[in-house]
């Protein structure tokens, strides 16, 4: 049976791309009668307990209902770390004391073929005393994994299929919180997920989160990735574009139908202005009639 799932990190009010990308979940899963779970990702720092309440009653206020308590990240550390624990007893982890500004630096480097944003694997040849420096100074290491190089493909629904090299990613901070790559891959295979719908700023990070899912001998669901909401300076949307959030819609005297209904509108699934409930959006819900570029927030 399908199990689809939500799970937004609750640092602010869910914006209209939130709501979005949650109805699409939520009607991903319904289309086929599917379950739909809800988690709240408040590892990260600035995720506050209002921000929980309010993030939930927003996505209730649309329409959307959930089968299973609520689950927040927080509360799982023992798993997320039990986790992290396998693959350091399995030889599959290195400590890693760069700093970030070390680890920009060390990625724009011309040697080898470094892509974005990818650790070389400094700290895996650091000479002997540098290493001897950086522990004088003090430094606490992070955990990377020793990914190795490989290569890995994964397939999406919408955006078929891509290929990359797998970097030697953070497993856990040098504060020991498990990072998210670890946590959401832990989270979804324990509560069941098959279906993952996500905004589509993660879908290149999605082979990390293959590449964990088969060490641990995990299952890895199917993926949707969908289009993002910018504002109209082409960045992620944000409190600085306006009107926003649910709250502010609501301000500005539009109703939660209208609202859903600017989501399905956005996506070429409904006139402009369009009122609408759930049901309706789950009835004109189609993952391959979502448009390939992002949506500009205003119109
Ligand atoms: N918590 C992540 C976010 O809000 C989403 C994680 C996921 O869906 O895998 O961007």
């Amino acid at each position: 049976m399908t199990v689809g799932r939500f799970a937004p990190s609750p640092t602010g009010p869910l914006h209209l791309g939130n709501l979005r990308t949650a109805a699409l979940a939520w009607a991903a899963a319904r289309s086929e009668d599917g379950s739909f779970l809800i988690r709240l990702e408040d590892q990260t720092s600035g995720a506050a307990a209002d921000h929980c309440v309010e993030q939930l009653a927003d996505l209730a206020a649309i329409g959307l209902d959930w089968d299973e308590p609520v689950t927040r990240q927080s509360e799982r550390s023992a798993l997320h770390r039990a986790a992290l624990e396998d693959l350091v007893a399995r030889g599959l982890t290195y400590e890693c004391t760069c700093t970030r500004r070390e680890v920009r630096e060390a990625a724009s480097a011309p040697h080898g073929e470094p892509t974005e944003g990818t650790y070389p694997g400094t700290c895996l040849r650091l000479p002997a005393a540098e290493r001897r420096r950086r522990e004088r100074e003090g430094r606490r290491p992070a955990l990377r994994l020793r990914a190795e190089g490989v290569r890995l493909q994964v397939t999406d629904l919408r955006l078929g299929e891509f290929e990359t090299t797998v970097d030697d990613l953070v497993l856990a901070r040098a504060d020991g919180v498990v990072a998210y790559h670890l946590a959401v891959v832990v989270d979804d295979a324990d509560t069941g997920v098959t279906q993952v719908v996500r905004g589509d700023d993660l879908w290149t990070s999605t082979p990390r989160q293959v590449l964990l899912q088969r060490l641990l001998a995990l299952p890895t669901p199917s993926y949707l990735h969908v289009p993002l909401v910018v504002g109209s300076d082409g960045a992620r949307l944000a409190k600085r574009h306006g009107a926003v959030t649910l709250r502010d819609r609501l301000a500005v005297g539009e109703t939660a139908e209208e609202v859903l209904g600017w989501c399905a509108a956005s996506l070429g699934w409904a006139e402009p202005g369009t009122s609408m409930r759930a049901e309706e959006f789950l009835a004109r819900f189609d993952a391959l009639g979502l448009p390939l570029t992002p949506t500009r927030w205003p119109r």
